[in-house]
């Protein structure tokens, strides 16, 4: 069976929705998929009822956009209780702090003569969606300003630009921390990738003493130094391995089903749960 344990949905910055994401891990042969949309489970409803018709193992989970140092770092949470109350508070905190922070971006944009709307923004995303950089971009690529995301983020919005703001995010181990309370099991998301570049050895260590279960190594943003990396640092603090696509639909290049995970490593995880089941068909 083929597993691919990292997708977003429009309820985050995929293009697709729930429904057409899990009817599209149907078609492509995979076994099970998980529906990983940063920081809110409000696609999950939605991907269920999909699941059950198309006929496809589906994992319910989340992405959290954790910070440490001013540096992003990302947890990936399978299967937790979606109504635990510190899970619930904390991300939407999150998701609050990302309505300040988009104002405060498109304010330094206005001021450099890049005119673009709170309101053209807000177009771009699906209800209840977590807004996010990806859905600024698209309002820059209706405008004509630029020609897609990528552009966008080389261009004007990636971490380094003079418009960037930050939001509110959870130290990782804090955010360990929740996702195990609310029986959810953690896994570090391309821990590796540049723009992780804060993810050194010994904070692998630190949060697999907080309780991280695995280490996503598999992924089109790891080098194959970074792989082998993940995994020696998986064997020495015995953690689950996983890959996966981080599929965006149409908003990056990412394919699904690009990288997966080996069913052994999965049981690890599903073992270690007792928040939300596994939808089976
Ligand atoms: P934010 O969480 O609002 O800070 O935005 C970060 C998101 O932007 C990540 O989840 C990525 O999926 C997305 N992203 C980063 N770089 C790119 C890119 N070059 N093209 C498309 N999406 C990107
Ligand atoms: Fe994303
Ligand atoms: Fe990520
Ligand atoms: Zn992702």
């Amino acid at each position: 069976m083929r597993i691919d344990l990292h997708t977003h949905s429009t309820a985050s910055d995929g293009t697709q929705s729930p429904t057409e994401l899990v009817e599209e891990a149907k078609a492509s042969g995979l076994g099970m998929v998980a529906l990983t949309d940063h920081d809110t489970t409000s696609g999950w409803e939605e991907a269920v009822a999909a699941a059950v018709r198309t006929g496809i193992r589906l994992v319910r989970g989340i992405e959290i956009s954790c910070s440490r140092n001013h540096r992003s770092i990302h947890l990936l949470g399978y299967l937790p209780n979606p109504d635990d109350p510190r899970l619930v508070v904390e991300l939407a905190r999150s998701r609050d702090s990302r309505v300040t922070r988009m104002d405060r971006m498109i304010e330094r944009m206005a001021a450099d003569g890049i005119p673009v709307s709170v309101q053209e923004v807000r177009a771009q995303l699906a209800p209840g969606a977590t807004l996010g950089r990806p859905h600024l971009a698209d309002a820059l690529v209706a405008k004509g300003i630029v020609a897609d995301r990528d552009e966008a983020f080389r261009d004007l919005l990636h971490d380094g630009s003079r418009y960037y703001v930050g939001h509110y995010a959870p130290d990782p181990v804090t955010a360990i921390g929740i996702v195990r309370a609310a029986g959810g099991v953690p896994v570090l998301a391309h821990p590796f990738a540049m723009r992780m570049a804060s993810v050194s050895d010994e904070l692998v260590e630190e949060l697999a003493a907080a309780g991280l279960a695995g280490l996503e190594a598999h992924h089109r943003d790891h080098e194959p130094a970074d792989v082998e990396r993940a995994v020696r640092l998986a064997q020495r603090h015995d953690l689950v391995v996983t890959g996966s696509s981080d599929y965006h639909g149409a908003g990056k290049l990412n394919r699904l089903g690009e990288h997966t995970t080996q069913p052994r490593q999965w049981s690890r995880i599903v073992e270690q749960s007792s928040g939300v089941k596994v939808v089976q068909p």
